[in-house]
């Protein structure tokens, strides 16, 4: 916080401020700003070209880890909408909002959506080695249901209307196209899925992010609790995701994109597994990635799942 406040002087936001639009006028795009990469993908998908779209934490970018620069303030002072997951995923979005004293409306794309509660209060990250618990009563990550997405396009489409009515049928249509991809990508998923044996579908990942495709897939995922690569703790913590991934019979350990993978790669070898790849958690890849938009990241994910999976 100290940090942004010597980034935004008071003196920038006030000079941002008298030359910001206050609201959509009629010659201009609609100045969208969204959180992270994977709902940037969605709100590009309902917005075309009616929308200039600014995304703050980018590709393969760890949203709990981010630090706003000062342009960031800058484009959400100009903003007529803004997108965010909500649920604490985005921690450093409010304060940002607030030193930025813009007056967009901010649309919480996970109003409304089947959000599952963490009867543990929340999740680990690693960061340089060390464990940090992310206190989230309710699950974040609920991206990874493409019947959540779903929900967040509608909510996407609806505040664009709110912001400019002119513009409303073609983002109700592009909506509605984009919402029959979701219904096409959720069967393919399904199906993938329902092809491997049920006692195989057993992943172990680095945080525990996938619930919600544990959920409406039928995957089970395991994830370390508390285990740090540094703390003297570790090696009991360790062991206890080995029971575990041995009682439960996993199948495969996956790093992710956003996370570094020397934990999984101690869980891996201690458990004898191999390591299947790296999945798309909490952002895409760049655009030359084999997961650019949602699309393509849950078609990659199950990719790299079945193909771990099958291997034996
Ligand atoms: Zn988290
Ligand atoms: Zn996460």
């Amino acid at each position: 916080m100290k940090k942004m406040k010597f980034l935004l002087s008071s003196l920038t936001i006030a000079a941002l401020c008298t030359t910001a639009m206050p609201s959509h006028a009629k010659d201009k795009k609609l100045a969208v700003v969204s959180s992270f990469s994977i709902i940037g993908d969605l709100a590009k998908a309902v917005g075309g070209d009616r929308i200039e779209l600014r995304t703050l934490v980018g590709p393969n970018s760890d949203a709990h880890v981010y630090e706003p620069r000062p342009a960031d303030a800058l484009a959400l002072a100009r903003a007529d909408v803004i997108l965010v997951n909500g649920l604490l995923f985005e921690g450093f979005m409010d304060r940002l909002i607030e030193a930025s004293e813009s007056k967009a409306p901010i649309t919480v794309l996970t109003d409304g959506a089947e959000i599952l509660n963490d009867p543990k209060g929340g999740h680990y990250h690693y960061v340089d080695g060390k464990a940090i618990f992310h206190a989230t009563p309710n699950d974040p990550h609920a991206w990874q249901s493409v019947g959540n997405a779903k929900v967040y396009v509608g909510n996407i489409a609806k505040a664009f209307c709110a912001a400019d009515k002119d513009g409303c049928p073609i983002y109700e249509k592009n909506a509605a196209a984009y919402d029959e991809k979701l219904t096409g990508l959720a069967a393919e998923i399904k199906t993938a899925i329902d092809a491997l044996p049920k006692e195989r579908r057993v992943a172990v990942v680095a945080h525990n992010a996938f619930r919600y495709f544990e959920r409406d897939y039928g995957v089970t995922f395991l994830a370390p609790q508390g285990v740090s690569t540094e703390s003297e703790a570790s090696a009991a913590d360790v062991a206890s995701l080995i029971r575990e991934i041995r009682e439960k019979k996993a199948a495969a350990v996956f790093s992710e994109n956003i996370s570094d993978a020397r934990l999984v790669k101690q869980i891996a070898s201690e458990a004898g597994l191999e390591l299947g790849g790296a999945l798309y958690s909490d952002a895409l890849s760049p655009p030359e990635g084999p997961a650019a938009s949602y699309l393509d990241m849950m078609r990659y994910n199950v990719k790299t799942l079945v193909e771990a999976i099958d291997r034996d």
